[in-house]
């Protein structure tokens, strides 16, 4: 009974299942797994499982050391999906998560024995999907500045003479504003995929947290001369132990949207801390007395393209990739984000890693 349950699940599993020897030699496949490859069954068993998966993730492969021995093993912390690449019968490469789990291991021992892999093939799909729905997202996105753009310069094009010289300023203004626009998209969405690639450089060192604020506020003074900026640091606060480029774009990013979220005359509060209990991690928050952000809209702001529509957003400028780059960046540094928010007040905390003393005494401060 337990047998045909486990066999009708393989057969009809949508993700792919391939089970290999000690060797790395396929023993077992489901259908899943012979669509992929566009093998049928009977010539992959036998088959070295590395001529259709290259587990090596992808910045060894960068490194030269493609194709990899079969089935390494991971260890037993990481079991969690990986993106390696499948090889298929017709030549295509795709990347797609996979995971390979030990069986039939004897004495605690994760080389030699068989192995099972599952190549997520379903959340392969969805990324797919979302990467499809973000090159759509980004060229609307695009779109909408260019059509401004292009629209005003043929206006001046044919109608130049009858134009007065204000209305001609007014229509040269609106296509600055929109190149402008254009070009904080194309960096915030160049951001993202700098992300998403892996491709930050991180230099890490141990930064004082007052000062970066203070830089920050300084860069946005101008933005922020109708607010009351705020800055409450204890003295002798640690150090972050970070990257202070990213964290300054971090505390740019939540300073900026208090700003901009939140009416003129009233206060933004930038405050850092220490945790107590916790001399690993130091905190800061960005508060606010704005429209607040309603509870069962906190996930989407996190969300690439993720603006909420209420009067203040929709005057006000914006990609909707801020907090889904400052998200990223704060796990990147090993941090944790949140929110809390109710109308007139919406607080962001940031909690990154302490600088030790030896780390302080090893890499010098900022
Ligand atoms: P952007 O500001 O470019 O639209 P963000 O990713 O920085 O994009 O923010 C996403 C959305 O989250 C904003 O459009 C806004 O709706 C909401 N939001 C962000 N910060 C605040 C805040 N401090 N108060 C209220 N709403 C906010």
């Amino acid at each position: 009974m337990t047998e045909e349950i486990y066999r009708t699940l393989l057969l009809n599993s949508a993700d792919a299942v391939i089970v290999t020897d000690k060797a790395g030699l396929i023993t077992t496949v489901n259908p899943s797994f012979s669509r992929l490859i566009g093998a049928e069954e009977k010539d992959l068993l036998g088959q070295p499982l590395s001529s259709f998966i290259d587990m090596s993730n992808q910045e060894e492969n960068a490194a030269g050391k493609h194709p990899i021995p079969p089935a390494e093993p991971a260890p037993d912390d990481e079991l969690e999906p990986r993106p390696v690449t499948v090889l298929t019968r017709a030549g295509s490469e795709f990347v797609m998560p996979a995971a390979q789990f030990p069986i039939n291991q004897k004495n605690g021992d994760g080389k030699n024995c068989s192995h099972l892999t599952i190549v997520y093939v379903i959340q392969a799909n969805s990324l797919q999907q979302a990467q499809t729905e973000f090159v759509s997202t980004v060229s609307h996105e695009l779109r909408t500045p260019l059509t401004s753009i292009k629209g005003f310069a043929d206006t001046i094009l044919r109608a130049g003479d009858r134009l007065d010289v204000n209305q001609q300023r007014r229509y040269v203004g609106i296509i600055k504003d929109q190149a402008d626009r254009l070009t904080r998209l194309v960096e915030d969405i160049l951001a993202v995929s700098r992300l998403e690639s892996k491709k930050l450089q991180l230099t890490i060192r141990a930064i004082d947290i007052k000062e970066a604020i203070e830089r920050v506020i300084q860069n946005l003074s101008d933005k922020g001369k109708n607010h009351k900026l705020l800055v409450q640091v204890p003295a002798g606060l640690t150090p972050v132990w970070g990257d202070s480029d990213r964290l300054e774009q971090i505390l740019t990013n939540l300073i900026d949207n208090a700003i901009k979220y939140s009416p003129a005359g009233t206060t933004v509060t930038v405050t850092a801390k220490g945790i107590q209990g916790d001399p690993e991690l130091v905190e800061f928050s960005v508060s606010d007395q704005g429209v607040g952000i309603p509870e069962e809209h906190i996930p989407q702001v996190f969300s690439k393209f993720g603006r909420l529509d209420n009067p203040l957003v929709r005057q006000t400028e914006g990609t909707g990739l801020g907090l889904y780059i400052t998200r990223s960046l704060v796990l990147a540094l090993g941090g944790q984000i949140s929110v809390s928010s109710q109308p007139g007040n919406t607080t962001f905390t940031v909690k990154l890693p302490a600088s030790t003393l030896e780390q302080q005494a090893a890499r010098g401060r900022d």
